[in-house]
């Protein structure tokens, strides 16, 4: 990490939640004009849970299947299938996986009494060929049109059940956006590995300029990188799964305190309480600094 040099900053910045790693990082920090940020555990508090639950098979064995695999997975859209199974009664023991596959930006698949399984998104579908109804499609559309994110689950290449899971939007967010706006920051941007639609109605509710979706993470940091070259000066708000090596490349890399390890170390500056109101401190309070050393 950045030497620790900036006492009043620090001591200014950590009364309110915030660290600051440097002196420096508050002359950077206060010329940025653009704020890029990771979706699911950033702008949402990552806490998934199963809202809706539509299933086109006779039984719930695909459910069983699903919560079998997602078991090995520590991704949150896994979490909150395994968790909805239980829920149900549904043991993830009823089925037994040998191996788990996690396939980047789709999902994973495994092998269960010799059907294939797959749990994803609508890309890992198209890529294995596998078709959804009209039925299916119509309410996977209404599923991301308010905001939730989608988990389709295909045993032995059909479909067989669509879940609807939602996160909730972290408190305050759109009227820190419209505050920072206010201080000097020129263009918001969500980054997210989440479905387009998915993304739009969450960008939407908070009032996010530019949202780029389905992404994969090294495309996060192209992201990252263009809006820099466009002579933005960039930084990146990330809890560090998937997006650390953004935090890294930003001109200012900013991690939720809840983070992941890897970003809280890797950052500038760290939201200690991951709060959206310790974000629009830290900006303010390195504008104010710069303004007094001038
Ligand atoms: P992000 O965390 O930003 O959504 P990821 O690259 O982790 O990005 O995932 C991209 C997409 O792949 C997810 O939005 C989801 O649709 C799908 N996906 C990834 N992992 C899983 C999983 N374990 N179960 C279901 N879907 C998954
Ligand atoms: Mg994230």
């Amino acid at each position: 990490g950045a030497p620790v040099s900036n006492v009043a900053g620090i001591g200014n910045g950590a009364k309110n939640g915030v660290l600051i790693k440097g002196g420096e990082v508050m002359n950077t920090f206060a010329n940025v004009d653009t704020l890029v940020f990771d979706k699911t555990g950033t702008l949402t508090e990552g806490k998934t849970a199963v809202t809706q639950f539509k299933n086109y098979a006779a039984s719930e064995d695909s459910l069983a299947m699903a919560a079998a695999v997602e078991q090995h997975s520590d991704h949150p859209l896994a979490n909150a299938v395994v968790k909805f199974a239980a829920g149900r009664n549904i043991s993830p023991d009823k089925f037994t996986t040998d191996s788990v596959d996690t396939v980047k930006g789709r999902g994973v698949q495994a092998s269960i009494k010799d059907q294939q399984v797959l749990i994803g998104n609508a890309a890992m579908m198209v890529d294995n060929h596998i078709q959804l109804s009209a039925q299916q499609q119509t309410d996977l559309k209404a599923i991301q049109k308010q905001g939730s994110s989608s988990v389709i689950i295909a045993v032995g290449n059909e479909v067989q059940v669509i879940l609807g899971i939602s996160d909730v939007i972290r408190e305050g967010v759109a009227e820190s956006l419209r505050q920072l706006k206010k201080i000097g920051i020129k263009k918001t941007v969500m980054l997210t590995g989440d479905n387009q639609a998915t993304a739009e109605a969450v960008a939407s509710q908070i009032g996010i300029d530019t949202v780029h979706a389905e992404l994969l993470p090294e495309q996060k940091v192209t992201y990252v990188k263009k809006y820099q070259e466009q002579g933005h000066r960039v930084a990146f708000i990330g809890d560090g799964i998937n997006d650390s090596p953004s935090i890294a490349t930003a001109d200012i890399g900013i991690a939720m305190g809840g983070g992941t390890d890897v970003a809280v170390e890797t950052s500038d500056v760290v939201l200690m309480a991951s709060k959206f109101e310790e974000l629009v401190h830290a900006f303010g309070l390195a504008k104010k600094t710069v303004a007094n050393t001038k």
